[in-house]
């Protein structure tokens, strides 16, 4: 327990640990350890965001997918998933309830959908753009040209985010098929990053095949990569892929790298996610008291919701969802987080 807390003091001062000292702090963690991680993690969180939770209405645009990750309930192959695509007017009228509700970014996402070509996308963020001047426009349409990437810029997205899922290669192989490079992952964040857009990477917990070895390697990931963003949340298994009977990663394991990942990376944006959300009720309150100081609460219209099944028992109409904001609030006001009308962007690119 000593030891642990001397490499927890070290990673708050210098923000680096060493392969061996990370893989001495995740294993085998004792509770005591965990929550003076957690606290340390809450006090640089309190200094650099304070107590205010940044929102992003999240806009599940499309769950048809071309790409086929063992893992994902929308995966091309799962033929039992009820497909659906949002119209332009319909994403559009998201965004205005967004708006009226206090949302001040937008994040589309979806599956990797060849109706969204290039140019419908370029034409639908600069149409959100046009329309809410004063938000950010968050991109997560997986893996493009560097060329489209520069153009989604142009349009006016800010922000992509793209999680590399691993960091170790021979893992993200049995994460997916053969024809889904680790290697191309990694050159889209790069080319992402040199665009300019604040970019976000991150991993699942707990993933089959997943070792502390691995989580070491995508923490070291992180650190090298230097993102403004990082997204991790429990693998969470989803019926009908090849992973439906594996066991859901663990969700202490995931708050316990949340306290982590701020202590190594101050600054970065750090939400607590659906899947959190989903493997505990409590999952997302309990993501911000480890760290994370981002919610991103639903904004797809409902009937869409449960169809955008990464996984199983997604939660989709509670407090996660945006029209729920004022239960949201007051959930947060009892631990003292206040919920910031803003764009909030990472610390150096603030509009
Ligand atoms: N297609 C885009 C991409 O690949 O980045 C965005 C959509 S993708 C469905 C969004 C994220 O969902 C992935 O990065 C992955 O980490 C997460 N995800 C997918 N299946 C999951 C599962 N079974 N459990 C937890 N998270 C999952």
């Amino acid at each position: 327990m000593q030891e642990k807390r001397e490499l927890i003091n070290k990673l708050t001062k210098e923000h680096t640990l060493s392969f061996i000292e990370w893989k001495k702090l995740l294993q085998n963690p004792e509770k005591e350890t965990a929550e003076y991680l957690r606290t340390c993690a809450r006090k640089v969180t309190d200094r650099v965001f304070g107590r205010q939770v940044y929102v992003r209405g999240l806009i599940e645009f499309t769950n048809i997918c071309k790409k086929d990750c063992y893992y994902c309930g929308i995966r091309k192959s799962n033929s039992c998933v009820e497909r659906y695509r949002l119209t332009e007017e319909e994403i559009l009228s998201c965004c205005q309830e967004g708006y009226e509700a206090g949302l001040r970014t937008f994040v589309l996402q979806g599956g990797e959908d060849g109706y969204f070509t290039e140019e419908r996308l370029c034409t639908l963020v600069s149409e959100i753009h046009k329309r809410y001047p004063d938000c950010a426009i968050t991109l997560s349409v997986g893996e493009w040209e560097k060329e489209s990437y520069e153009r989604f810029y142009a349009a006016g997205a800010e922000r992509f985010l793209l999680r590399q899922e691993t960091a170790n290669e021979e893992h993200y192989g049995k994460l997916h098929p053969g024809n889904q490079k680790y290697s191309t992952r990694i050159e889209c964040l790069e080319n992402l990053k040199e665009i300019g857009y604040q970019t976000g990477c991150g991993f699942l917990v707990g993933s089959p095949y997943q070792t502390i070895d691995c989580i070491i390697e995508d923490l070291l990931f992180l650190e090298r990569f230097r993102p403004q963003m990082v997204g991790i949340g429990p693998f969470l298994p989803a019926k009908n892929t090849p992973f439906e009977a594996e066991k859901a990663g663990s969700s202490e394991l995931t708050l316990f790298l949340l306290s982590a990942i701020r202590l190594m990376l101050p600054e970065v944006l750090l939400p607590a996610t659906t899947a959190l959300g989903t493997a505990r009720s409590d999952g997302r309150l309990q993501g911000l008291l480890h760290g994370a100081n981002v919610i991103m609460p639903n904004l797809s219209p409902v009937r869409v919701r449960e169809k955008y099944a990464l996984y199983d028992n997604k939660v989709h109409s509670g407090n996660e969802a945006a029209e729920h904001l004022d239960a949201l609030r007051a959930e947060l006001a009892k631990e003292n987080f206040t919920v910031a009308i803003s764009r909030g962007d990472a610390p150096g690119f603030a509009k």
